[in-house]
């Protein structure tokens, strides 16, 4: 059912990886599966067997061909280096070729443990692989560069956290599983031939586009053009995050994909209530990774990915540093072109030559100050505003969403719920008016691609751990299916209407844990 993978990271040189079978587990059962996934992996679809899945996703039996091995990898956590992490409880499988022509990395996470495992058991508790699997599918949806989800199997086994819970192994795909964190690993041990496959590997498989012009080039023209190409992507990408009020919670070195992909969703979540100092997870005491510290975080990884390519770029140390030191300053324009691309897109804008970015960034930072004052929810507002165009409004269904969107940003503190925050969105809508009114499309038109940016299903907090828990406690997936469908259509009206409502009090979640 497997095709044949394909050995390009196995194929590096044994100091950069360790090879290491899977801990076989006791009793193997397929979750779920990513059927479209599959197809578009090659994987022979009328050959499928559950069973036979679920042993080789499993660990249990590795299709033939797949040469598992333990990636090497080293990353700042929290801000501070440590020089070896690897993959703890990861096993790459191999490459499959996609249907679109590149190579996508297969591996195994919660196959048991490696040479990198340190203290751990190298499993995965049932709740953070449900969890990644609908996220990751979620972002996919929504048009975010993410690793994806093949399959989830649960292990019939236990495995102990805060309380033992069950195990299941999650199969993540993704371009690559190269890092920051990948770079510094060999950097830190001063191995420059390690260095230079790491680009070259990322180049091709990343960034091909760069192959043509790096032909003839040297190790310092193919590092700058590296650095230069990932500062543009992880702009974009965080830029992306925040247009959907998503909080990724752990963005430490060893999470920064090169590729630009959304890696590693333990303790990520997406705001109800916006306010964008907003931190879920347990272990971000002092809110480094909050809501709104993601662009300067971002820059701050790609100043530590600089560094480990400092040796290729020049053998004088002050000349490497200035030369390396361009692309990382200039993320900050480049987020904020992204960022105002985003907020454009929300508000149902275009770019143009005759409107300044700085009046289009302000019109809707300025509606988020509004959002933050009401404590307005995120994805809410901005598919109400939709309703909002005209003044007087049209059909009953949009005065009606104009209505909700009132509503929205009554936080019953003034008369009439008239607070700081429902004043500034009154003082907001004409402002945003006047600018729409300088649109070329029609209202309509405007409507729909605001509808089809803005989402009306995204995975809630309060929604994941209900399924988790019933899945968990009760072994019924059937919550898990459900909001599967809806947050893979996140544009689309879901069966289940109460999968656009926000957390009722008693329901919110306000700490994730990694649950490693
Ligand atoms: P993360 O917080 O998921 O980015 O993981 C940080 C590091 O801890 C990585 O090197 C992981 O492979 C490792 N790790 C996390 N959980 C486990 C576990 N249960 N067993 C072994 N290693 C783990
Ligand atoms: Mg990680
Ligand atoms: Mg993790």
């Amino acid at each position: 059912m497997f095709p044949a993978f394909h050995h390009r990271y196995v194929s590096l040189p044994s100091r950069m990886r360790a090879e290491c079978e899977p801990t076989p587990v006791t009793a193997p059962r397929l979750l779920a599966f990513n059927h479209a996934l599959a197809e578009e992996l090659g994987l022979d679809l009328d050959a499928f067997d559950g069973k036979r899945v679920a042993e080789a996703l499993s660990g249990n039996a590795v299709p033939e061909s797949a040469q598992p091995v333990a990636a090497a990898y080293a990353g700042h956590q929290f801000g501070n280096f440590v020089p070896q992490l690897g993959d703890g409880r990861a096993l790459l499988l191999g490459e499959l070729k996609h249907r679109n022509g590149g190579l996508y990395e297969v591996q195994l996470k919660g196959a048991g443990r490696t040479p990198f495992s340190r203290g751990g058991d190298g499993r995965a508790p049932l709740g953070p692989v449900l969890r990644e699997y609908l996220v990751s599918e979620a972002m996919h949806a929504l048009g975010v560069p993410t690793t994806r989800a093949l399959a989830a199997v649960s292990t019939g086994e236990m495995v102990l956290r805060q309380l033992p819970e069950p195990g299941a192994v999650l199969t993540r795909v993704a371009s690559s599983h190269l890092r920051v964190g990948t770079f510094q690993y060999f950097s830190v041990r001063s191995d420059r031939e390690a260095l230079e496959l790491l680009v070259d590997l990322a180049i091709e498989r990343h960034y091909p586009n760069l192959l043509d012009d790096l032909q003839e080039a040297s190790w310092s023209e193919k590092a700058l053009a590296l650095l230069e190409a990932v500062v543009a992507r992880q702009a974009r990408l965080v830029a992306q995050w925040k247009g959907l009020g998503f909080i990724h919670g752990v963005m430490n070195t060893d999470n920064c994909a090169i590729s630009g992909e959304t890696i590693d969703y333990g303790p990520c979540a997406f705001m109800d209530e916006f306010h964008p100092r907003t931190v879920f997870s347990s272990i971000d005491e002092g809110g480094r990774y909050a809501w709104i510290n993601q662009p300067p975080i971002a820059q701050w990884n790609l100043a530590r990915f600089g560094e480990t390519l400092l040796s290729l770029i020049d053998e004088d140390q002050q000349k490497a540093i200035e030369l390396a030191t361009k692309p990382i300053v200039a993320f900050s324009d480049i987020y904020q072109r992204e960022w105002t691309t985003v907020l454009r897109a929300k508000l149902g804008l275009s770019a143009s030559s005759e409107i300044a970015d700085g009046d289009d960034l302000a019109l809707g930072e300025a509606l988020l100050d509004a959002m933050d004052k009401a404590g307005a929810d995120f994805t809410l507002t901005f598919r109400h505003l939709a309703g909002a165009i005209s003044p007087e409004g049209g059909s009953a269904l949009e005065n009606n969403l104009e209505n909700e969107l009132r509503a929205g940003f009554s936080d019953g503190t003034g008369v009439n719920g008239q607070g700081e925050g429902a004043k500034a969105l009154e003082a907001w809508l004409p402002r945003w008016r006047q600018r729409l009114a300088r649109e070329v499309l029609t209202e309509s038109e405007i409507r729909r691609r605001m509808e089809a940016t803005n989402p009306l299903v995204i995975p809630r907090n309060h929604l994941v751990e209900k399924v988790i828990r019933a899945a968990a406690d009760d072994d019924d997936f059937t919550p898990f299916e459900r909001l599967l469908e809806a947050v893979t259509q996140p544009f689309s009206m879901p069966d289940d209407p109460g999968f656009l409502e926000p957390p009722r009090p008693a329901e919110r979640v306000l700490r994730t844990f990694c649950g490693t």
